[in-house]
């Protein structure tokens, strides 16, 4: 008989996995992230490049999100430029009708600014989301 490494439960010699609490007894543990079975003693497990011993959250937010995060403040400024860029013509342009138009286009210079504002602020996120792109493939 010996006993588990983990619990201490006497259990029997050839057996590999402790069956009162689930771990291995031949220095290898199960990857919490991949279930790859690595040497208790690595920090990194082997195939994923995680911790083997601490679960992970799911990698997918992190790989999407990192890049827009981890540049300088050029694409926010790229982007804040596009929408007032956009913003600034859309204003002039209700100036514009407000000032020269009749009640009819005043209406529908209000109803253009509105819309304006939205796809400035959609046009100024998709210029900062190109300058990102174009950062990134340029080496940055
Ligand atoms: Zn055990
Ligand atoms: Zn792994």
């Amino acid at each position: 008989m010996k006993t588990c490494r983990k619990c201490g439960h006497e259990i029997q010699d050839d057996f590999n996995v402790c069956p009162y609490c689930g771990s291995r007894q031949d220095n290898k543990i199960t990857c919490q992230n991949c279930g790859a079975i690595v040497e208790d003693d690595v920090a990194f497990c082997p195939r994923c490049g995680k911790d083997p011993r601490v679960k992970q959250a799911s990698t997918t937010v992190h790989y999407s999100t990192r890049p827009s995060y981890s540049y300088d403040d050029k694409p926010i400024k790229g982007k804040a430029l596009g929408v007032l860029i956009v913003f600034l013509l859309s204003i002039i342009g209700f100036i514009l009708v407000y000032v020269i138009g009749d009640e009819e286009a005043k209406q529908g210079a209000k109803i253009m600014l509105i819309v304006e504002i939205c796809l400035g602020v959609f046009l100024g996120i998709l210029m900062g989301i190109v300058m990102c792109a174009g950062m990134s493939a340029a080496g940055y």
